[in-house]
């Protein structure tokens, strides 16, 4: 019940064993392209929209969007509110990218107005934003952000890797022309692929000098035109399948509210031992919960007593949160209320509360 990875279910652990079949394989490619379809739903991606899952982790999908999209003396405003922002802003400056960083408090969502003040000039070619903060517990209104960087005709990165599976991500709407996940978290498979979509205007600019493990361009190849490109992993392939039929299955707007379910479990239960979490009611991600240590409480302390007296692993915090935060991940197949009263108990054990005793 950390940051991620996420507990994976039986049927996803049942896929891994199934035959393993090399990347080019007739059967196997049929798979591929259920992947793409189904992760094309799942990120809402329009049909001219290339979506595929790249062979890495979430890290690795904001290099490709990175690596894809930017050239030497692009001018990127990347939101930094959080440890992942500011990742996200270190990976565009490697790419050569002029970044400004558009800085927030920690645990509050940026405000689009300071957006709108910092693109008006229309000096931006590039926006970059966390949707899903996972250092902070907090949702960025990427929907306020987009409207404002299409305004101003710049192009948009979107890190989806908290957020997708878990709660609404809406790539069309957004026009984003760079959003990217990761296997682990709110879609519940094993870490090991990115799921990733990029837009028909960024494939067609053929901007950036990309590595050729990440070129869209050979990657469309290969997802699209069976063209080798590398050996993708088939046991990987499979639970990412197994994982994104399940979302299927249980359908994108039941997914969502199983989340918001599961958080509202979560908070209600924490209000009764006298927590709260660090974001405002109206910024809250769902799938990762950021609880505020009470004064005089060692939060390492209780983190190692969730994990060895109750087998309970929780996420300390990063950076300026450290020793102020606990993140409590609540994301994929473990998005659910009994998890949510399980985590509860054992934290009012853990700090020695009980609900009477508040
Ligand atoms: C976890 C995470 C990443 C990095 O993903 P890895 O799979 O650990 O490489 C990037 N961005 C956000 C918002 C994350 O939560």
């Amino acid at each position: 019940m950390g940051p991620g990875p996420s507990p994976v279910s039986d049927r996803v652990m049942q896929a891994m064993t199934g035959p393993l079949r090399s990347h080019l394989d007739p059967e196997f490619v049929l798979l591929l392209d259920d992947v793409r379809a189904r992760l094309t739903t799942l990120f809402q991606a329009p049909p001219d929209h290339f979506t595929f899952a790249l062979s890495g982790t979430g890290t690795t999908g904001m290099d490709a969007a990175a690596a894809n999209l930017l050239e030497p003396g692009m001018m990127v405003l990347c939101v930094v509110n959080g440890y992942f922002g500011d990742r996200l802003a270190q990976v565009c400056a490697l790419h050569g990218a002029f970044v400004e960083r558009l800085e927030g408090e920690w645990g509050q969502a940026i405000d689009p107005a300071q957006v709108e003040r910092v693109m008006s000039d229309g000096r931006f070619d590039v926006v970059a934003i966390v949707h899903g903060e996972t250092s902070t517990g907090v949702i960025n209104p990427v929907g306020e952000v987009a409207a404002i960087a299409r305004q101003h005709d710049a192009l948009l990165i979107v890190d989806a890797v908290t957020s997708l599976g878990a709660v609404p991500v809406d790539v069309a709407a957004w026009n984003a022309d760079a959003c990217y996940s990761c296997s682990q978290k709110g879609i519940g498979a094993p870490s090991g692929l990115a799921p990733i979509t990029f837009s028909a205007r960024l494939r067609h600019r053929r901007a950036g000098t990309p590595p050729f493990s990440l070129d869209v361009k050979k990657l469309e190849d290969f997802w699209v035109r069976r063209r080798y490109h590398h050996t993708i992993s088939a046991p990987m392939i499979y639970a990412l399948h197994a994982a994104l039929t399940e979302a299927a299955e249980e359908g994108l707007e039941a997914r969502w509210k199983r989340h918001a379910d599961a958080h509202s479990a979560l908070v209600a239960g924490l209000d009764a031992i006298g927590l709260c979490l660090l974001p405002a009611l109206a910024h809250r991600l769902h799938s990762l919960n950021a609880v505020c240590v009470p004064d005089g409480v060692d939060a390492s302390e209780v983190k190692d007593c969730m994990l060895t007296r109750h087998q309970i692993e929780i996420g300390a915090g990063l950076g300026p949160l450290a020793g102020k935060i606990w993140r409590i991940g609540l994301m994929g197949s473990g998005a659910t209320i009994h998890n949510a009263e399980k985590v509860v108990t054992a934290l009012a054990k853990s700090l020695g509360r009980t609900p009477l005793s508040r």
